[in-house]
């Protein structure tokens, strides 16, 4: 089968070996196989209040360990398990294992949320709704301590079925986000249509921030926006003091990157959490 992809810019390219490529039908296999032999993990990575460095949460992300292949980037198979059919059972297993280190965390005293990366076919699946529920109540987390991330361009794939099942998944209490954003080409408007409560913008702009006036009137409007609708604003990929303190002074809400934490496995958080608090016991806190 032939297969043709969207690009950025809106022109149609052709890619033969997208369906048919060695390396997609051995990830195919492989993938399915992974989801039944604990290949699947689930690293963390930390976000915290820009005013004051208190850690709220974190993200989840993704990683597959492939014994043979090594570690294969959710760039690369997040695609492939849309494709395969597989992004059903592979969100499942994602949001079982993030929910279950919530309630680790929370055992272990650390009220803390957890985000989760959603694909555009699982904005799709009428039996998300009923997996996130069943989940909340099988860890005993409380459904404010879940935030959905969709982007705007998995919205865009098919709004009007994205939209009601963000409203259902609202409706059970669970937090939602747009991720990378101001990468897409809608409106602005389309914010106010859709019932999530923070925005999160792309790292592309981000990261070199302090370097580049244009990303800082971006940054700077995306900041300015969210605080007018009412939405908390998390900047990604905050790799240096410098941007961090630029984010701050900008008013913005959260930061996640490399500054603050890479992503780490589930149980080296709390550890990484407490080096924290004794590092401000001693007056040394890195971040802030
Ligand atoms: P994302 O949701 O925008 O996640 C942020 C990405 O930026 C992550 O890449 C993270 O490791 C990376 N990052 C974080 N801080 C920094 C920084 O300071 N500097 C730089 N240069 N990068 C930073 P990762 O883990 O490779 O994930 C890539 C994308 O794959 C994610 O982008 C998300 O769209 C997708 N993804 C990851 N996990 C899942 C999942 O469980 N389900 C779905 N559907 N997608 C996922
Ligand atoms: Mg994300
Ligand atoms: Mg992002
Ligand atoms: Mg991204």
């Amino acid at each position: 089968m032939h297969d043709a992809k969207v690009s950025a810019k809106g022109l149609r390219i052709y890619e033969p070996e997208l369906e048919t490529s060695p390396r997609r039908v051995t990830l195919v296999a492989e993938l399915r196989a992974a989801l039944n032999n604990g290949e699947i993990a689930v690293h963390v990575q930390p976000k915290a209040g820009l005013a004051d460095g208190t850690v709220t949460g974190a993200e989840a992300l993704v990683r597959w360990e492939h014994p043979e292949l090594g570690r294969v980037s959710p760039d690369e198979f997040i695609p492939v398990a849309e494709r395969s059919g597989l992004i059903g059972p592979l969100t499942t297993r994602v949001l079982d294992l993030s929910l279950a280190a919530v309630a680790g965390w929370r055992s272990a005293g650390h009220d803390l949320g957890i985000a989760v990366n959603l694909s555009t076919r699982s904005l799709h699946d009428a039996d998300l709704v009923d997996e996130v529920a069943r989940l909340l109540r099988r860890h005993d987390v409380p459904a404010d301590r879940l935030t959905l991330e969709v982007t705007e361009g998995s919205v865009m794939a098919d709004p009007a079925r994205a939209v009601a099942l963000l409203h259902q998944l609202r409706d059970l209490g669970v937090r939602l986000s747009v991720d990378d954003f101001g990468t897409g080409y809608s409106s602005l408007s389309y914010l106010k249509r859709l019932p999530v409560q923070e925005v999160k913008i792309d790292r592309s702009f981000v990261t070199g921030l302090t370097e580049d006036g244009e990303d800082v009137a971006i940054v700077r409007t995306i900041v300015d926006l969210g605080r007018h609708l009412g939405l908390q604003v998390v900047a990604e990929g905050v790799e240096e003091r410098s941007t961090w303190e630029l984010l701050a002074s900008m008013g913005c809400d959260l930061a996640q990157g490399w500054y603050l934490g890479r992503p780490m496995p589930i149980g080296e958080l709390v550890p990484w959490l407490r080096t924290r608090e004794r590092a401000e016991g001693r007056g040394g806190l890195r971040v802030v």
